[in-house]
């Protein structure tokens, strides 16, 4: 018994090791790689994170901030280990930056050209051991690896909104991903703490895919006028136990993002169940996002609870 501990604390001991070596990226710091940079600051880890420009790296702090502070007057965080977690946080404009890293998360928007465009930068700035990540939702991460040739060191990450309060990330890989970058991507999902289950590339994975057309319903239900917004909610959380009502988990997904997943599930898979509400449009159209605009399905106040 005490032989098996100490084996477990020396290889623990060691995995802390390569973990603490890695030198990790994020390329893209909005809703997901602020918080995907909030999860790994937390574990102890430093991460680089690069942004467009000056403007959006400030703006990109100031929100990280912001979140972060509603976490400290909800007594979720004390301001030290607030500052902590931002003292790991390495912030740049240059993917120039990222060519000793070892793990590089693209986080861009949904939009297949520019993740495209950031992996071809990558392939040529980062070292050839460098293993790249995609947090696609949607897109085929083969077609995003063909402008690569580290086709064996690519995967995607698909980590769910809020990331540092969401214990889960589906692990997907393309057919050449070599078992190697799955084994050490799966070990930098458990060390910032994360449960990763493994899922092949296809759109939507297991979570979009599943969660997409339940909150397309609910939209469709909602301009069908036959519930409130927020009776639908209650009606999903209290029948279903789900915390969060469809509705006010959309807004809290954005909706221009949603939208974008709906209408490349609906393009890709041509299934009618994806194809986007009306309403959807409409309010991406009146720029209501969600919780990141302070208005979408619910309205918002600047702690981000429901006003009505
Ligand atoms: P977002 O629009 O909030 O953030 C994208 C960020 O990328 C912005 O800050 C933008 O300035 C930055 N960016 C754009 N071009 C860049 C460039 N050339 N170099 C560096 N940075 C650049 O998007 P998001 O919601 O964070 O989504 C990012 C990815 O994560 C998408 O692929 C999305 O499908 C996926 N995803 C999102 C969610 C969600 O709930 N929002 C959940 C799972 C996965």
């Amino acid at each position: 018994m005490t032989i098996t501990k100490l084996e477990d604390l020396l290889k623990d001991s060691n995995e802390n090791k390569i973990r603490k070596a890695d030198k990790v990226a994020i390329v893209g710091a909005g809703v997901m790689g602020q918080g995907i940079a909030q999860a790994i600051a937390s574990a102890g880890l430093e991460v680089k994170v690069v942004e467009k420009s000056s403007d959006a790296v400030k703006n990109s702090q100031a929100k990280l901030e912001e979140s972060m502070n509603r976490e400290i007057a909800r007594w979720g965080m004390t301001t030290s280990e607030k500052k902590a977690i931002l003292s790991r946080i390495i912030w740049h404009t240059n993917l120039e930056k990222l060519n000793q890293c070892d793990i590089i998360i693209e986080a861009v928007p949904e939009n297949p050209e520019l993740k495209k465009e950031i992996f071809y930068k990558l392939d040529r700035i980062a070292k050839e051991s460098a293993l790249f990540v995609s947090t696609t939702s949607t897109l085929s991460l083969d077609d995003i690896a063909q402008v690569t040739h580290r086709k064996g060191q690519i995967m995607a990450m698909h980590f769910l909104n809020p990331v540092p309060k969401v214990p889960l990330v589906e692990l997907v890989r393309i057919v050449e991903t070599e078992d190697e970058t799955l084994k050490k991507i799966k070990r930098f999902a458990v060390s910032i703490g994360k449960t990763p289950i493994e899922v092949y590339d296809y759109p939507g994975y297991v979570t979009t895919r599943t969660i997409i057309p339940l909150l397309n319903e609910a939209m469709h239900i909602l301009l069908e006028g036959l519930a409130s917004a927020k009776d639908i909610d209650t009606a999903m959380k209290l029948g279903f136990n789900m915390q969060t009502g469809p509705l006010e988990l959309a807004d809290q997904m954005g909706l221009d993002e949603v939208l974008t997943w709906m209408q490349q599930l609906w393009q890709t898979l041509g299934e009618p169940r994806y194809r986007p509400c009306p309403l959807l449009r409409k309010m991406v159209r009146e720029r209501k996002l969600g919780k990141k605009t302070g208005e979408g399905f619910f309205k918002y106040d600047e702690d981000e609870k429901i006003i009505s």
